[in-house]
């Protein structure tokens, strides 16, 4: 049996999927992910929450970057693998869409039960006092502020980054929250942040419901992730996984397809 057809019997056999996505979904749109084959880092690691909050020239660095990325971010169209999984969920085979990507694009694709793990950049949250803006709103702010800043150039990074090193940010105009002056931080989870508790309950309850997890375009590395592959596993769930190189939880799983996501799941579309 080869790995397609396997996929295919495992999702025909099982009616109410839990799907777990990751990094690997959104290569095919444009978006770089963070690790190679091995689930080893391929840049320096991510900004932390700890650095984002302890300082104002983390923040500088951070928007900076995020002024530049976000001008191709902010325009990235979901491909074939956001459909094929949207495609799942209007057969009714889908019980939740659990993802770690941060690019809203299984919305864009149609999927409807989603929940965002680790946030969402399209927003953006005051610390302060908890107002919430659009992330396209921001980047006029960031724009007004920064004119110099608004046509430099630099290499996409993941998560709506830019690749910026050896700048000098020691200029960048960081803006507060208009409403009360608190620190605006993108509206998802940094390394090192906690994921809110009633996005991981909703994910439990809807695991509790499913009969089969399948994993997709993610090697597992984040605990975050990676937990609810354990619960799934303890609860006695079987496991697919489609993905591009070694996961942490090999083990755990009862099929792996080791080919791009898109041509993976084709066979749904
Ligand atoms: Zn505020």
């Amino acid at each position: 049996m080869n790995d397609d057809t396997g996929l295919r019997d495992f999702i025909d056999r099982h009616g109410r999927l839990f799907v777990l996505t990751g990094a690997g979904c959104s290569t095919g749109s444009g978006i770089p992910d963070y690790r190679d084959a091995e689930g080893q880092w391929k840049r320096a690691q991510p900004m932390t929450f700890q650095a984002f909050m302890g300082g104002h020239r983390a923040r500088q660095r951070y928007w900076a970057r995020s002024l530049i990325g976000w001008r191709s971010f902010g325009r990235v169209r979901p491909n074939r693998t956001h459909e094929a999984l949207a495609r799942l969920e209007a057969q009714g085979r889908s019980e939740m869409l659990l993802t770690q990507n941060v690019d809203r694009l299984h919305q864009a694709a149609g999927s409807r039960a989603v929940v965002d793990l680790h946030g969402r950049l399209d927003r953006v949250r005051c610390m302060g006092c908890e107002a919430r803006f659009p992330r396209e709103g921001v980047q006029e702010w960031l724009v007004a502020l920064n004119p110099s800043w608004a046509t430099r150039e630099a290499e996409r990074a993941p998560d709506g980054d830019a690749d910026l090193d050896g700048a000098d940010f020691g200029g960048f105009d960081v803006p507060p929250c208009p409403r009360c002056g608190g620190v605006l931080k993108p509206d998802v989870v940094f390394f090192g942040e906690t994921v809110p508790a009633e996005r991981v309950d909703a994910a439990r309850r809807a695991l509790e419901r499913s009969d089969a997890m399948l994993v997709v375009g993610s090697s597992l590395m984040v605990f975050s992730g990676f937990r609810f592959v354990q619960a799934a596993a303890r609860a006695g769930l079987p496991i697919a996984a489609v993905n591009l190189g070694r996961t942490r939880a090999d083990d755990l799983l009862t099929l792996k397809v080791e080919r791009p996501c898109a041509e993976a799941l084709s066979f749904l579309l």
